[in-house]
């Protein structure tokens, strides 16, 4: 880890997708260095129950999971660093990683920062979080069966949550601040023929409400200002995630939201570097799923790392 070492692989974030490629990195001797943030573990971290993970039939607990993939890759020896990263300069070869206390180089780099939810801001949703509070139907959509939930925005993102939440619960209200949906019509078609589903327009949830647990909503109207309240047991937040990428401006091309743009699989435009996980992929979005792409950007990592030398 000296200014002088060259790294065969950094892989920048330590969810299910760096953690996995880090796995496989070390059981195939690339001797990888994770630079895992100073909040290290992703999303799972804020997660309670993960009831949808293969191989944990009793479920298990967010943080337990990232705290065994941690584990996982530590036995075969994975370096990493608790920090961070500042910049990184694709243009030079090494590439070059700046943390808040190393210089680092590598050869080849994964891009595993995944993305984070967009919170409305309010104090009383950051208190009930994970009590009735969430931005992932598929990950917390089952503890709300046959209850009434509601679905706060009007993109792709909440018709697909509620979508998922009808097939589960008593009635899914979704709640958006303007009259126009910004999400796509077959989306919002098939969304408006679920008879549990309806839809308040011109109107924001201005406090949830409930001490231990989500027991309402209180809903202003944008339009006339008028306050009503409704009794639900789930909130969930759908208005957007943003990709951590922030530190990539400039270095590597992204798509108009921030997202790193994939060319095939794993692979970037800057050659030698790759992506796994949320940071690149808003569609998916699933532990399993980053897992699986972190995987992918190893073994896509080890081929260009062959190439090179063969
Ligand atoms: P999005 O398209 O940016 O939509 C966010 C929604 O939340 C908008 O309706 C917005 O309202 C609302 N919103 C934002 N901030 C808010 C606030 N503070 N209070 C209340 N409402 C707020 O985000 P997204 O739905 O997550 O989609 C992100 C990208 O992923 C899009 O490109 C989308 O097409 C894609 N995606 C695709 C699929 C698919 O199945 N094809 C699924 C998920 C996501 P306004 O409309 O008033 O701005």
């Amino acid at each position: 880890m000296t200014n002088s070492q060259v790294e065969k692989l950094i892989i920048i974030g330590s969810g299910p997708a760096g953690l996995t490629a880090a796995i496989y990195a070390a059981r195939g001797n690339l001797n990888p260095l994770v630079v895992a943030g100073r909040e290290a573990g992703g999303q799972l971290i804020l997660t309670t129950d993960v009831d949808d993970f293969p191989g944990f039939p009793e479920g298990i607990q967010g943080p337990d999971l990232m705290d065994k993939m941690r584990k996982q890759a530590e036995r075969f020896n994975t370096r990493f660093i608790n920090e961070d990263v500042l910049s990184v300069d694709l243009k030079k070869r090494p590439f070059v990683i700046q943390t808040e206390t190393y210089n680092l180089q590598t050869i080849t780099l994964i891009l595993a920062t995944g993305a984070s939810a967009m919170w409305l801001g309010l104090e009383s949703e950051q208190r009930l979080r994970g009590r009735g509070v969430s931005a992932c139907a598929v990950c917390d959509g089952f503890f709300f069966k046959d209850k009434n939930v509601i679905v706060v925005g009007g993109g792709d993102t909440a018709m697909r949550e509620a979508q998922f939440l009808s097939r589960l619960c008593k009635s899914v209200t979704v709640i958006h601040r303007r009259d126009q949906l910004r999400a796509q019509s077959a989306l919002i078609e098939l969304v408006k023929s679920k008879p549990n589903v309806k839809f308040i327009f011109n109107c924001v949830v201005d406090e949830v409400l409930g001490q231990d647990k989500v027991t309402g909503v209180r809903i202003k109207n944008t339009q006339t200002g008028k306050i009503n309240t409704m009794d639900v047991d789930g909130v969930f937040i759908a208005i957007g995630h943003k990709p951590n990428t922030d530190f990539l401006k400039g270095q590597l091309p992204l798509d108009e939201k921030g997202y790193v743009k994939v060319v095939n699989e794993t692979h970037t435009e800057v050659e030698g570097v790759f992506v796994a996980g949320d940071v690149a992929d808003f569609h998916y979005r699933q532990a399993v799923t980053a897992a699986g792409m972190g995987c992918k950007a190893t073994m896509d990592a080890e081929e260009y790392l062959g190439n090179l030398t063969s």
